[in-house]
């Protein structure tokens, strides 16, 4: 056994760490369309110009904006929608096996392009930024980590990095990170940026989150999850803060008759290139190969196209 399958199983927690997801924060998107004037000069924007990740400390870290619910008049931006009212919240039956079973994914989310979420307040100048400090006390609480995981809290970092949405509009999101990792990630998210690689959410890992009973439609990019190989010792490289999940839903897992995120099959057909995917030599996964990171859709016994890891594993 190997770290492979043992990421393999470590992939398996996937399916019972979703979140119910915040509904887009109204006020944000009804400025950005005001501000934009029309939606498609928001999605027109260029991210070309501002690659240089810069910590910004415009925002409190450990800040998180309360989603005040969805709102009825924003449906789209640029060529994103408005994300389907039941998304996050139909618990899927798991099986004896562990997993829930693969389905069918619903219309809807087949050409998946959803107006992000903000977590955190979003760059005021569409940017990108990027913060990098020590765990807040805040963070750590909502996070997966204990003191019976395998890294130090003061090993990990609380980094801050833009990103762009599908809706065309930067966006700020969290990670937590080993603290060796910590820069490498930075110039790998500001590079994705700048490329205009879309992002549809991107928070930390939640306890609660993890516990919580499958969904099977999440797709929010993360890094850290204290999370070991059930019936193993060995932790998955997401416990060492050493590994990150990007758009899970629109590069997902696949072993045999498993696919996670359950409802993302759709995704298995990698010839049908849609945002959001990561191609084979494509610009994510040269941006992680440049601080040496390698990709799970390179593995040979399993994919796992939403996978990136500094030791392959
Ligand atoms: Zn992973």
């Amino acid at each position: 056994m190997g770290e492979r399958d043992g990421m393999a199983s470590d992939d398996r927690a996937r399916s019972w760490r979703r979140q119910m997801p915040d509904r887009p924060a109204t006020g944000r998107l009804l400025a950005a369309l005001l501000a934009c004037g029309v939606a498609a000069a928001c999605s027109a924007n260029s991210p070309g110009t501002s690659a240089t990740p810069a910590p910004t400390g415009s925002f409190g870290a450990a800040a998180v904006t309360s989603a005040p619910g969805p709102s009825p008049s924003v449906t789209r931006i640029g060529s994103a929608t408005a994300a389907p009212a039941w998304l996050g919240t139909r618990a899927l039956p798991v099986g004896s096996n562990g997993f829930a079973a693969a389905r069918d994914t619903p219309p809807e989310l087949r050409h998946r392009s959803i107006i992000t979420t903000d977590d955190l307040p979003p760059p005021a100048d569409g940017r990108f930024h990027s913060t990098v400090q020590a765990v807040p006390a805040s963070v750590l609480a909502r996070s997966t980590w204990s003191k019976a995981c395998p890294v130090k809290a003061t090993d990990l970092r609380y980094v801050t990095v833009g990103f762009r949405g599908f809706d065309g509009l930067a966006h700020t999101g969290e990670l937590l990170v080993n603290a060796r990792a910590a820069a490498g990630l930075v110039k790998v998210f500001a590079t994705l940026f700048a490329q205009g690689y879309p992002i549809e959410r991107m928070r930390v890992t939640s306890a609660a989150g993890l516990n919580a009973p499958p969904t099977g439609d999440d797709n929010t990019t993360d890094a850290y999850a204290c999370r070991p190989v059930r019936g193993s010792k060995i932790w998955s490289q997401h416990a060492y803060g050493l590994a990150v999940d990007v758009n899970p839903f629109l590069n997902p897992y696949h072993r045999g008759k498993v696919v996670l995120p359950e409802l993302a099959t759709s995704y298995l057909d990698r010839g049908d290139l849609r945002p959001g995917m990561i191609r084979p030599r494509g610009p994510v996964v040269k941006a992680f190969a440049a601080i040496g990171w390698k990709w799970g859709g390179d593995y040979h016994s399993l994919k796992d196209y939403m996978h990136f890891s500094a030791n392959g594993g």
